[in-house]
Parts: structure tokens; C-alpha cells; sequence
């Protein structure tokens, strides 16, 4: 479970969240949406640890990831993140590069380090690639990658901070296809993105993110279909 309590996020003077608080339980799928700059991105740095924050405190299975003897490293292991674009390495192969993390963070040998990442890139549809190099690959098997390589730490949790965005709209289908198959696998995700109708279809809650606060929060088809919030009402109306 990850509880996150009154948390506070300031760059320098801009003070980014005011007070956050969310819940999110194990199996449950959050969609988080919001207008640009809203803090959505920076709420979840600051769950795997990635960004400071300046007040509350966000507790993951209980561990608090800004306690100052907290091992981030460890933490991160059970936390996957998938961003807008992740920059693979173009001199390794897709099966290489989903390798890395199991060999160099899990201290796994060769053998079962490639077994690992191509299981996880079978998973998400990408058993014929194993040995192209990214370049090779469209942008929507490139965050298939992504998710994979994510995937090859077995984490516990996945954050996907608009991992559509960046993609032809005839990609976008095959990664959201993805992410409705590992919400279908039962595990817990918070999702920042602009799909509105995915995010209606495949998220248990859905959260509104307005002025560095949760504005909204509730069931995905209440907040979307029936928001009662004028500020969500005009947001939606601006992205349907
Ligand atoms: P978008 O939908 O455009 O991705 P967002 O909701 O993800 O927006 P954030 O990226 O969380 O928004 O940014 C929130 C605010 O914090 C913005 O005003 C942004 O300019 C500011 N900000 C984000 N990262 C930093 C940083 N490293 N240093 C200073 N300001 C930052
Ligand atoms: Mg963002």
C-alpha cells in the first residue's frame, strides 16, 4: 500500500503540492489527471524518492521513503517508473537492455538475467525483438521496452507518467493495451496521463490534480462521467 500524507513539494519559491493525501491499495489502479503543471510528474518522484518534499510523509508498505535511513536503492527495486520517453542504450540489443537491471541492481548472473528480460518482453508482446537494437523499434514497442525493463525488477508497484504522450496516435492503442493487461494481472499502478476514456475504462479511482492538490477524487466512472467539481468539469470538457 502506498499512503501518502498531507505531503508538501516546494522548487525554491513555487510551492508545487499544497498538501497532498492519497491512499492507494495493493491491486488498486489510480489514474491521476490534472492540467499541465498541476504536480502530477512530481508527486511521483517524490514517491520513489527522486524529488525531496517539505512536509507530510509518504509510507510504502509502511517503509517512509523521505526517513533519513531509508535505503532508496531497495525501495526503488520494488517501485517501477515508465516516463514519457526512456533513452535506451542504441549499442545493446532490446533483450540487453532489459537485461542491465536485473544484472547490475539484482546482482543476477548472465543466464538468468536474459531469461528474465525475455519473459518480460514476451509479456509485452515484444518475443521477436529480442535481438534488434532499440533504433530498430517504433515508438510504441519502444515504451513496450520500457515497460519491460521495468517489469525485469518484479517490482510491487508501477508508476506510468504519460506514456503515451510522446506517440503517433496508432501507437498509443498497443502501450494502453499493455498497461489494461497488467491492471487485468492485478497490480497496483498510478498512472499520470491524458487518456481520459482509458483512464475511465481501466482505473479503479481516478484522481483530479488542481493547483497542487487533489481537487476531485473517486470512482474512475463517477469522476469522469459525473464530476462534480466546476474545475473538473471545465478540465474534462478541455481534454474530451
Ligand atoms: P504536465 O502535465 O505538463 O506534465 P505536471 O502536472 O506533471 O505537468 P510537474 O512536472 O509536476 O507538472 O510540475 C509542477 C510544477 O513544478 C511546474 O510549475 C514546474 O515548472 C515545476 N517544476 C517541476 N520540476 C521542477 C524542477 N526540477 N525545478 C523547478 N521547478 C520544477
Ligand atoms: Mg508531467
Amino acid at each position: 500500500m502506498i499512503e501518502i500524507e498531507n505531503v508538501r513539494k516546494s522548487f525554491g519559491p513555487l510551492e508545487v503540492l499544497k498538501g497532498v493525501s492519497l491512499a492507494v491499495q495493493k491491486g488498486e489502479v489510480l489514474s491521476i489527471i490534472g492540467g499541465s503543471g498541476s504536480g502530477k510528474s512530481t508527486l511521483l518522484m517524490c514517491i520513489n524518492g527522486l524529488e525531496p518534499i517539505q512536509g507530510g510523509r509518504i509510507l510504502v508498505d509502511g517503509t517512509d521513503v523521505h526517513a533519513p535511513g531509508t535505503d532508496l536503492n531497495r525501495l526503488r527495486r520494488r517501485i517501477g517508473i515508465v516516463f514519457q520517453q526512456w533513452n535506451a542504450f542504441p549499442h545493446l540489443t532490446v533483450l540487453e537492455n532489459v537485461m542491465l537491471a536485473p544484472r547490475k541492481v539484482l546482482g543476477k548472473g548472465r543466464r538468468e538475467a536474459e531469461e528474465i528480460a525475455a519473459k518480460n518482453l514476451r509479456h509485452v508482446g515484444l518475443g521477436e525483438k529480442l535481438s534488434v537494437y532499440p533504433s530498430k523499434l517504433s515508438g510504441g514497442q519502444q515504451q513496450r521496452m520500457a515497460i519491460a525493463r521495468a517489469l525485469a525488477m518484479s517490482p510491487d508497484y508501477m508508476l506510468f507518467d504519460e506514456v503515451t504522450s510522446a506517440l503517433d496516435p496508432q501507437l498509443v492503442g498497443e502501450v494502453l493495451d499493455t498497461l489494461r493487461m497488467l491492471s487485468d494481472e492485478g497490480m497496483t499502478m498510478i498512472l499520470v496521463t491524458h487518456e481520459i476514456r482509458f483512464a475511465r475504462d481501466v482505473s479503479d479511482r481516478v484522481a483530479f490534480f488542481h493547483k497542487g492538490v487533489i481537487h476531485e477524487i473517486g470512482p474512475a466512472r463517477e469522476v469522469i462521467g459525473n464530476p462534480q467539481m466546476p474545475e473538473t468539469i471545465d478540465f474534462l470538457k478541455s481534454v474530451l
